[in-house]
């Protein structure tokens, strides 16, 4: 995810993601204007709305705490994301496949990465092949066996790349270096290991049924593989890839680049606990089914998840195990404000089990069975806790409110708290009551203060005194609301005297230009986009607020004129301190002069 999305596909994914309807899944927005909305700041705390988003010129401002930018600003802003995870996020939401290689860049060291990189990657995708032909090979091996007991055919393995590394120590390593790959290449992959006393290579994976998995963008990078013995005496019963250049367990999630388009396209992800769950709803034609690599799903992985949709439904075992997942899922899921779901499997059995028994058909009905989380939790309470004692109604609201405190959405919050309180029969100020005990006590125990645990409250902007002329300022204003108030600008000023080099000025001197080439739409959407780089609250507020002016020839020269004063006043105050500190008469001389030509 580090690469470089061409500049085309960042066209494409902000021409589809029309900044009033992604803001508006965040914000509740109320028309102001023609093409106008404003809503409650997401950035800051305040009780009238001051946070403006302009459909015309696409993009946001925020009167209060001077935020400001595109829709891709937004969602860095928002979702704290980096320009390209945000890119991500947005191509997900509008359908937008972003290619994974794009420009490598110039950079020396990036380039030996990258080639260093991709070598890993083919050697994955040659071991991939590697083991799959291992399992067509021989029908009647232990991974195949295991296989057809599962209900898998030789041809559903093919599909999800399920192979078996072979028996003995160096079956894969004999075949990497056939194909050109070195021992070196095979340990930095995570597919051989090397004994400590002897520095002999062996393979990392023997006699086990190998699961490819795919990153984001379908590369395979890694295996998890299932022993085929009751007992393994080489590890668990699932042994992963370790941590590569290319593999991230802890940011891979089974089946994604496969279940990509699908997430799009019916709104929703289901998490599975592990690869035979997901590979069932594949199966049944459910596709938009992942799931973690055999360990506990993690915050990365959800976050991941959330950049693809931020509805979520779990399918996980309905043991005790499957229930502990659901709880653990809830922790990490809750802060993120995503509508998670809970799948009920009928008659106790797993995805994979299903599909044996039911077939597809009951599979693809699973989806329509999802309850919404918090109730699942709330309807637990009954089997968990003695409700009928007000010592076991207070254990169920201390247990509940530990899922209600990683709510972060206050709507959200009163809905669930609401429930919480009718399933125990207490009043909701219970419930609060509770909560806000909980959240003291985790303060203390984390040793933070109120204040350090808040996010900070950005310093109220609005006209930033001092940072620009107010002359220069107005000269921007003037520009970004008319053509031809750029173009007498332009006619105007020399651009001698626009040769600073801050924001302001470089986004006056842009849109000057594009008003005298006829591109003056172009230049307002140009120094848009630089803010998302570099958000700069008075020019985003000039953006947004349309000025009109009603005469602008005077308005024009008035403001040259006051521009050209502080430009003047500020040169000769340079100028007097080079001759304060001038050595030479000749020096002084020169310095004189030139003051006295500004006066
Ligand atoms: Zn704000």
């Amino acid at each position: 995810m580090g690469s470089v999305i061409p500049p085309e596909v960042i066209e494409e994914i902000k021409s589809r993601s029309d900044i009033v309807e992604v803001i508006g899944s965040f914000v509740q927005l109320k028309r102001a204007g023609s093409a106008g909305y404003k809503g409650l700041c997401p950035f800051h705390q305040e009780k009238t709305p001051s946070f403006h988003v302009d459909g015309s010129r696409q993009m946001f401002h925020c009167f209060g705490c001077g935020k400001g930018g595109d829709v891709v600003r937004f969602i860095m802003d928002k979702e704290s994301l980096t320009f390209v995870d945000a890119l991500h996020m947005l191509a997900s939401r509008a359908g937008v496949v972003i290619p994974e290689y794009a420009g490598s860049g110039d950079r020396e060291a990036a380039r030996a990465r990258g080639s260093q990189r991709e070598r890993l990657l083919a050697l994955n995708e040659a071991m991939a092949a590697f083991f799959s032909e291992n399992l067509r090979r021989d029908p009647r091996s232990p991974a195949a066996l295991y296989l057809r007991g599962r209900g898998l055919s030789i041809e559903d393995a093919m599909r999800f790349r399920i192979g078996a590394a072979p028996e003995g120590w160096t079956g894969g390593l004999e075949f990497a270096r056939s194909r050109g790959f070195t021992d070196a290449e095979m340990l930095s992959a995570g597919l051989a290991r090397q004994k400590e006393d002897s520095g002999r290579c062996y393979d990392q994976f023997r006699g086990r049924l190998t699961f490819a998995i795919a990153n984001e963008h379908g590369r395979i990078c890694g295996f998890s593989a299932r022993s085929l013995e009751a007992k393994p005496a080489d590890g668990g019963k699932y042994i992963n890839t370790p941590e590569t250049p290319v593999f991230h367990k802890g940011s891979l999630l089974y089946g994604l680049a496969a279940a990509r388009k699908a997430i799009a396209e019916c709104g929703h992800a289901i998490l599975c606990e592990g690869q035979m769950d997901t590979i069932a709803f594949h199966r049944a034609g459910v596709d938009c089914a992942v799931a973690p690599l055999g360990t506990a799903f993690t915050p990365e992985q959800a976050k991941i998840l959330r950049r693809y949709t931020s509805r979520l439904l779990l399918a996980f075992d309905s043991d005790g195990a499957g229930r502990k997942a659901v709880e653990r899922a809830a922790e990490i899921l809750l802060p993120l404000s995503m509508d998670v779901r809970v799948i009920a499997i009928p008659g106790g059995k797993d995805p994979d089990e299903l599909f044996s028994t039911g077939g597809a058909e009951a599979v693809r009905g699973l989806a329509g069975t999802a309850r919404p989380l918090i109730s699942v939790l709330v309807s637990r309470l009954q089997g968990k806790f003695d409700l009928k004692t007000p010592v076991g109604r207070g254990e169920a609201a201390a247990w509940i409110a530990g899922f209600l405190k990683r709510v972060e959405n206050r709507v959200e919050l009163e809905g669930y708290a609401a429930e919480a309180a009718e399933a125990l029969s207490v009043s909701v100020e219970a419930i609060y009551s509770e909560l806000a005990g909980q959240r003291r006590l985790d303060r203390r125990r984390e040793g933070f203060t109120p204040e350090t645990r808040r996010e900070p409250v950005p310093a109220l902007r609005t006209e930033a005194p001092g940072v620009y002329p107010a002359a220069l300022l107005s000269l921007l204003e003037l520009a970004v609301n008319s053509s031809d108030a750029a173009r007498r600008i332009a006619e105007l000023v020399d651009p001698g005297e626009l040769a600073s080099k801050d924001p302001v000025t470089e986004a006056l001197n842009t849109v000057l230009a594009a008003a005298v080439n006829g591109e003056f739409d172009e230049g307002i959407g140009e120094v848009r986009d630089a803010l998302t780089e570099r958000p700069v609250p008075e020019i985003s507020r000039i953006l947004i607020e349309h000025t009109p002016c009603p005469d602008m020839e005077r308005a024009v020269s008035d403001s040259v004129a006051e521009f050209r004063r502080i430009r003047a006043r500020d040169k000769k105050k340079e100028l007097m301190t080079k001759l304060r500190n001038a050595s030479s008469v000749e020096e002084k001389m020169a310095l004189l002069k030139a003051i006295s030509q500004l006066a």
